[in-house]
């Protein structure tokens, strides 16, 4: 099992790890800052030492982290110490984007049914009417909450309280993952409230400026609305 140093600060570039094992081009660490591809947040690139990390992703079993390095890269032998780093950059625009969401979420009152994050955009998709996504509206919204500088902060709750407090349930797109006995929430206190372990900026107002730059309906349960950064 890796340990996911990102759980508790999303803001960590790099770390100090030991090589635990090889999954063909993947490594596994016993530890990472890297992003495991999930929930609609993109695996983060980086390095392992001076070897190119082109990928992130979840083993089989979910709780490992494997790390794809790029063709041809020689593999590193179980037991090294090394220093990995995230790309900062790319994972930050993941992060505001990511957090974002949570407030199109906020915005748009209606079932989430799939997004999507990259570097550059992000979207969700709405089991709403055409009609009710109006673009203006929704821009003049998001940008809303974005300056008024809300807290984002993760916390955790057990499979009961979750349970005897459906109305965290309420905003939820996906069930909730479970084994743990705990359940990882994203709160945006007053705004947003759902299970997510995605990772995230600490105040909306790190997020900037973003337009609505699509609105288009990707099938009858699909009402898909893209945001992207200003400028
Ligand atoms: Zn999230």
């Amino acid at each position: 099992m890796t340990e996911l140093l990102f759980r508790g600060d999303a803001y960590l570039k790099s770390c100090r790890a030991t090589v635990v094992g090889l999954h063909g081009d993947a490594v596994e660490l016993d530890r990472t800052v890297f992003y495991p591809m999930g929930g609609g947040q993109p695996g983060d690139s980086g390095r392992i030492g001076e070897l190119r990390v082109a990928d992130a992703r979840k083993g089989e079993d979910g709780e490992r982290v494997l790390h794809v390095l790029e063709p041809g890269a020689p593999s590193p032998m179980p037991g090294t110490p090394v220093e990995i780093e995230i790309d900062w950059e790319r994972r930050y625009h993941h992060m505001r984007l990511h957090t974002a969401l949570h407030l199109l979420c906020a915005v748009v009152r209606a079932p989430v049914t799939g997004g999507r994050i990259a570097e550059d955009k992000a979207h969700l998709d709405f089991d709403v009417e055409m009609e009710k996504l109006v673009k203006d509206e929704i821009e003049a919204g998001v940008n809303a909450l974005i300056a008024a500088g809300h807290e984002v902060r993760p916390r955790w709750v057990s499979d009961a309280e979750l349970d005897a407090r459906p109305e965290l349930v309420r905003t939820m797109s996906v069930a909730p993952p479970r084994g743990e006995g705990r359940v990882r929430l994203l709160d945006i206190p007053g705004i947003d409230l759902q299970a997510c372990g995605g990772t995230h900026v600490a105040n909306t107002r790190e997020i900037g400026r973003l337009i609505v730059v699509k609105i288009r309906s990707e099938g009858k349960r699909n009402k898909r609305v893209t945001l992207a950064f200003a400028q």
